[in-house]
């Protein structure tokens, strides 16, 4: 399954992510401090 690295701008969070998990994280924002992200924020 493909994985990412998502890495918030406000916290700062590094976070690996799957591809499921990042469509999440799109929908919902970072999940540690909420903000909204886009697909910029995650790198493979
Ligand atoms: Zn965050």
């Amino acid at each position: 399954m493909t994985s990412y690295e998502f890495t918030c701008p406000d916290c700062g969070r590094e976070i690996p992510v799957t591809d499921p998990m990042r469509d999440a994280t799109l929908v919902n924002g970072c999940p540690v401090c909420g903000r909204s992200v886009t697909a910029d924020h995650f790198a493979t």
